[in-house]
């Protein structure tokens, strides 16, 4: 058996209207990326939405809409994908990263007050793998510190926690529609934010800070343009709106979907020795992107192979951070120095988990490792 860690969900209707942009005139940023970003915005109960090329510069162009850049420090947590502080070294922006909590990975609260310093201006925490993080506990720190929030919610479009949908209380909140994430078109992202003043700033940088965009340039009467500031070249494209405005029509059955084979897992390891999962918080909706378990740190690479040896798919969501070479040449990061996450980072595997999933193959991943830590 054959069991790929990951199957997108696009189907024959968003190949449909992909191909009705390829038929159209206009292919790049324009009416369809306006259409899905009011979706998003809707779906998410957000202000405003603003499509990107990826999460990345969604995070990249949040921090520099908040003016934060060389000299200033970024609160983040090291349990991540690189692509969270890397963002923060993107705006010139010094990322300073605290541990995470051992039954959530999620970036551990408690620790935050004693990292902040004079030069704090945002705190950018991550959902990891669908599980948001407590935003009334993140807000009150970031109000008492007049610090801004940036949410990585790349896994967590679906989240939400104590009745706080996710974006619902930071400054901006930034999603991935990368190859592997709940919705997807190979690459893009979405930033959104209730600050129209700051959605009209990642609007202009997001197209090399020009005032006026491509559509209004082709569709109205000829008008000069202006780049008041220096942007980049982040805009979203018609054919990746068209890839995602029917998968988020579907979001919430293809989140029932993960949610069934997500439970048979659970139920499955829940009592086996050996297996370890993280805990869903009361009263929150996991997005539910990836479902990982934890296993013996020194087994954890040979659990890892046996397990692709046996046709199962799998992968490693993360390892820390700090620990990757250019963390550790350009800022002294050590072992030792986030112990919580690198224990997650040892023992941590990701098993699949997606709508085109069947149960015979769940069952099939389900017993391999059963057999694979029995040897
Ligand atoms: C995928 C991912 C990103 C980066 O998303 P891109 O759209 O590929 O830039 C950022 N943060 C986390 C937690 C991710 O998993």
């Amino acid at each position: 058996m054959k069991i790929e860690f990951f199957k997108h969900n696009i189907e024959q209707d968003d190949i449909k209207r992909a191909t009705d942009v390829l038929n159209s005139i206009f292919l790049t940023t324009g009416k369809v990326v306006s259409e899905f970003e009011n979706s998003v915005a809707s779906y998410l109960k957000a202000q405003h939405a603003v499509g990107v090329t990826s999460c990345t510069a969604a995070l990249h162009l949040s921090l520099l809409a908040y003016g934060i850049g060389r000299g200033d420090e970024v609160i983040t947590t090291p349990m991540s994908f690189c692509a969270t502080s890397n963002s923060i070294l993107h705006a010139g922006a010094t990322p300073v990263f605290v541990d995470v909590e051992k039954e959530t990975g999620n970036i551990n609260a408690e620790l935050i007050e004693a990292a902040i310093t004079k030069t704090t201006k945002a705190i950018m925490p991550v959902h990891l793998y669908g599980q948001m993080c407590d935003m009334k506990r993140l807000r009150t720190i970031a109000d008492k510190y007049k610090l801004i929030i940036i949410e990585d919610a790349a896994h967590a479009i679906e989240s939400e926690r104590n009745g706080i949908r996710v974006g619902e209380l930071g400054d901006t909140a930034c999603f991935s529609f990368y190859a592997t994430k709940n919705i997807t078109s190979g690459e893009g992202g979405a930033v959104t934010t209730s600050s129209s003043e700051k959605a009209d700033i990642i609007r202009m940088l997001r197209l090399h800070g020009i005032d006026k965009s491509a559509i209004d340039r082709y569709t109205k009467v000829y008008r000069h343009w202006d780049m008041p500031v220096l942007g980049w070249k982040y805009n979203m494209d018609n054919i990746q709106a068209a890839l995602l405005i029917g998968q988020l029509q579907r979001i919430e059955l293809l989140w029932q979907q993960r949610g069934r084979f997500w439970k048979i897992y659970e139920d499955a390891f829940r009592d086996i020795r050996g297996i370890g999962i993280l805990k869903t918080v009361p009263d929150s909706k996991h997005a539910r992107n990836l479902f990982t378990i934890l296993v013996q740190e020194d087994k954890r690479d040979s659990i890892l192979h046996e397990l692709q040896n046996r046709g199962v798919g799998v992968a490693v969501n993360y390892r820390p951070i700090h620990l990757l070479k250019y963390y550790r040449e350009t800022f002294g990061y050590k072992e030792g120095d986030f112990p919580i996450a690198e224990d997650i980072g040892g023992k941590t595997i990701s098993l699949p988990l997606y709508p085109r999933l069947d149960d015979t193959e769940v069952y099939y991943v389900i017993e391999s490792l059963k057999k694979v830590l029995k040897n």
